[in-house]
């Protein structure tokens, strides 16, 4: 806000622009004045002020009518109403308009002085908010940019490197030197993989997924998902198991993303688990959502650390976790993935039994959202 902030006077009483906006030059404000709606809203586009006094009586248009155009204007003007027939009806009528406040006539003038300064200092807090988001959302955009180039395409030209090496197209390589190299990979994978969780946490906004929405066949996904997943099951000696009805439920959403959080519970089953354990999968369709639950007979979370289980970087420390590598993001991104479904995302677990983290989804062919609110 420049420093002499201007306020405009919209009122058909001449002595009322007159004496309101003598009172406020003298207290060092640019006014301005106009004498009904038209003229009004030409002056705010032409002087963009910061606050407009504005009477609710005018010939033409009403003041209700002209709240209503200055906030499509520019929401972030303060609007002020000034007038001689105060009701509460007509208050909240004008609040709902986006009035800030209300003035009734006749006022003293350091009463206008009060409403105005309260009236400014919104408008500064306004403009300093929107202005604070703005810097988060370039401080997100940088953030995606500098990881993916600086951090993550170099990692990903090394991971090349090693390849060309470990198949032998830079010249023999021998078996120290394979193990090696075989290790630093291994580092470098991690690193791209929480790379990646980073670069997932950051991209996944709400507003943003919903516009790749579209129907989803759940089994489908699921099937998929326990497919790319039986080598490191086989590997680790834990059988996966799927239970789905006859039925294909539906859900409107982002299959790429939904596959993301099954792949990350369901991995989770496997690394966690005990050799010749299972992660059960089954799904289970209702008149207007799906649920879906993963479950494991795996190492179990204690009941201190369940409610910090979704939390950006919570990962248990324990001699059963600590070979499993990770980055604490998987199931914060999970759940933000099925919030942005309109769903929900819960754990039960047990230490030394097993866990199991049930998903709400919406049906698409569901009507009633409202158990959805979180
Ligand atoms: P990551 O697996 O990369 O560490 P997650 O966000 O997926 O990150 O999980 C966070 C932590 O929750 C894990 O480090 C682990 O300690 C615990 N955890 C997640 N899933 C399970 C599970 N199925 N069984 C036992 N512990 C789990």
């Amino acid at each position: 806000m420049p420093e002499k902030a201007t306020i405009l006077v919209i009122d058909d009483e001449i002595a009322m622009r007159d004496s309101c906006s003598q009172v406020l030059t003298k207290d060092g404000f640019r006014t301005e004045t106009a004498e009904d709606g038209d003229s009004g809203l030409k002056k705010i586009r032409e002087t963009k002020p910061d606050l407009v006094l504005v009477d609710l009586k005018m010939p033409g248009m009403s003041g209700m009518e002209l709240l209503e155009k200055i906030a499509d204007i520019d929401p972030n003007i303060v609007s002020v109403v000034i007038t001689g027939y105060a009701t509460i009806e007509s208050a909240v009528e004008a609040m709902k308009r986006n009035a800030y406040d209300f003035l009734p006539k006749p006022f003293t003038p350091d009463q206008l002085r009060i409403v105005t300064k309260r009236g400014l200092e919104r408008r500064r807090l306004a403009l300093e908010s929107a202005q604070l988001q703005l810097e988060k959302e370039k401080m997100k955009e940088n953030f995606i940019t500098l990881v993916s180039h600086q951090l993550r395409s170099p990692l990903a030209s090394i991971q090349q490197y090693f390849e060309v090496i470990l198949g032998g197209f830079a010249g023999n390589v021998d078996r120290k030197q394979k193990e090696m190299i075989e290790q630093a990979s291994k580092y470098i994978d991690d690193l791209l993989r929480l790379v990646d969780d980073w670069l997932n946490m950051s991209r996944i906004e709400a507003g943003k997924l919903v516009e790749k929405f579209e129907p989803v066949d759940l089994v489908h996904v699921l099937s998929e998902t326990m497919e790319l997943l039986k080598p490191l099951a086989n590997d680790k000696k834990v059988t996966l198991e799927i239970n789905s009805h006859d039925s294909r439920p539906v859900v409107q959403g982002n299959a790429e993303t939904l596959k993301q959080v099954f792949t990350n519970l369901i991995s989770n089953g496997i690394n966690y688990n005990r050799e010749g354990g299972t992660v059960a999968v089954s799904t289970r369709e209702e008149d207007d959502y799906l649920a879906v639950e993963v479950s494991d007979t795996g190492i179990g979370i204690s009941q201190k650390n369940l409610p910090f289980i979704f939390d950006e970087f919570f990962r248990v420390k324990s001699q059963k976790t600590r070979a499993v590598t990770g980055s604490g993001l998987g199931l914060p991104i999970a759940k933000r993935i099925i919030e942005a479904h309109n769903g929900s995302i819960k754990l039960t677990s047990k230490l030394g039994k097993g866990s199991t983290f049930s998903i709400l989804l919406p049906n698409a062919k569901g009507k009633d959202k409202s158990r959805w609110k979180k």
